[in-house]
C-alpha cells in the first residue's frame, strides 16, 4: 500500500541544552516519510531548493523513499529555526523562511496516483487543499497543521479539516483551533470542525484518540484511547518528533488490509514508537538506520508499559 505525502522537506537549525545542528535536512514530510517507509510504500511531494543536493535526497532513497514528486525550484529551500529549553515539550519557533515554498504549485507525478493513502503533513493549508483535491479517489486522508497556520490561515485551514478522516495536532494547537482550555472540550470543538477523528499529542506524556460519529464505516467508537509515551531519561532533540509519530502511525494504518479501532489503536502506539527514536538523536539520524527489530521490541515494551491485565 501506497502513502502519499505533501509537507515541507528544508532545512532545520536547531539549539535544544544538548547542543546546536546548522541547517541539518528536516522537514514534516521528511520525518513523516523516513517513519512511514518501515511499515509501507511512501511517495513525496515537495519543493527544494538548489541547496538541496543528492546527498540530502539520498537519505529518502536509502529508505526506498519515491522522491520524483520532490521538484527543485531556483532559490533556498524552506528554513527553520527553532529553540528548545526546559523540559522540551515545545519548539519555540525562531524563524521561518519559507522560500521555495512561497510560490509552490503542487503536482502530482502519473505514477502517484493510484496512492491509497494521502497524508497532508504540516505546510500551508492551501498547499494541502491543492494536493487533496487532485487525489479524489484516496482510501484515507490524514493531516497535520501547526500554530503558524492556525493563527494566520484559518479560512484556508477550516477546508481542510472537513477532508480529513484523521487530524493529528498537539493539545496546544488544539485548544488554539478550538478557543477552549479543556482538552476534552477542546476536542469535541475540533472534531465538529469536520475531521472524522482527532489524534491529540501530549509530547512526553503520549497521545488522545477522539473519535466523531462517522469514524470508522459502522462501528461507532464514543471512548477515546489513550497511548503512551516512553519514558527517556534523554531527550536530545524533539524536532520531528510529531511528524515521526504521524509516520509511524499512518505507515501502520496502510500496512493493514482495513481500519478498525483495533488498527488504530495499535498505530497509536506504533507512533509513540517512532516518535521515541527521533528524539533520541539530531536531527533524522536515528530514524535513517532503524530495524523493523527494533521497533517491534520497543513496541513490546510500549504494550507491557500500559498494560494493566483484567484480574490486576
Ligand atoms: P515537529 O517537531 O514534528 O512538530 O516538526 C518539526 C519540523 O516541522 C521541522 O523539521 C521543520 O522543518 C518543520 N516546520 C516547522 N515549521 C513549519 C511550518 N510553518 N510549515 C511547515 N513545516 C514546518
Amino acid at each position: 500500500m501506497s502513502i502519499l505525502v505533501v509537507g515541507s522537506v528544508a532545512f532545520d537549525s536547531i539549539s535544544t541544552p544538548h547542543g546546536k545542528v546548522d541547517h541539518c535536512l528536516g522537514g514534516a514530510a521528511t520525518y513523516f516519510a523516513l517513519a512511514a517507509s518501515y511499515f509501507a510504500d511512501v511517495r513525496v511531494i515537495a519543493v527544494v531548493g538548489e541547496d538541496f543536493l543528492p546527498q540530502h535526497e539520498a537519505v529518502l532513497t536509502a529508505r526506498g523513499i519515491d522522491t520524483r514528486g520532490i521538484e527543485t525550484a531556483p532559490g533556498l529551500s524552506f528554513h527553520w529555526m527553532g529553540a528548545y529549553a526546559g523540559a522540551m515539550n515545545e519548539a519555540e519557533t525562531l524563524n521561518t523562511d519559507l522560500n521555495v515554498f512561497a510560490d509552490f504549485e503542487p503536482k502530482i507525478p502519473a505514477a502517484y496516483l493510484d496512492s491509497e493513502y494521502l497524508f497532508l503533513a504540516n505546510i500551508d493549508p492551501l498547499l494541502q487543499a491543492r494536493v487533496r483535491n487532485q487525489m479524489p479517489d484516496v482510501k484515507l486522508v490524514c493531516g497535520d497543521t501547526m500554530n503558524y497556520w492556525i493563527s494566520a490561515h484559518a479560512e484556508n485551514l477550516a477546508k481542510v479539516l472537513r477532508e480529513l478522516d484523521v487530524l493529528l495536532i498537539n493539545d496546544g494547537e488544539a485548544r488554539m483551533l478550538s478557543g477552549e482550555q479543556n482538552a476534552t472540550k477542546a476536542a469535541a470543538k475540533v472534531l465538529s470542525m469536520g475531521p472524522k477523528s482527532l489524534v491529540m499529542k501530549h509530547g512526553e506524556y503520549g497521545a488522545t484518540a477522539f473519535f466523531g460519529a462517522h469514524s470508522f464505516a459502522g462501528k461507532a467508537t464514543s471512548r477515546p484511547f489513550r497511548a503512551p509515551a516512553m519514558p527517556m531519561a534523554e531527550v536530545v532533540d524533539p524536532t520531528g518528533a510529531g511528524d515521526s509519530f504521524a509516520g509511524g502511525f499512518y505507515g501502520y494504518i496502510a500496512s493493514q488490509p482495513e481500519l478498525t479501532p483495533e488498527v488504530f489503536r495499535r498505530a497509536m502506539f506504533y507512533g509513540g514508537v517512532m516518535g521515541s527514536f527521533a528524539c533520541e538523536r539530531f536531527g533524522t539520524e536515528r530514524l535513517q538506520s532503524l530495524t523493523r527489530e527494533e521497533i517491534e521490541t520497543r513496541f513490546k515494551l510500549f504494550r507491557e508499559m500500559s498494560h494493566l491485565a483484567p484480574e490486576i
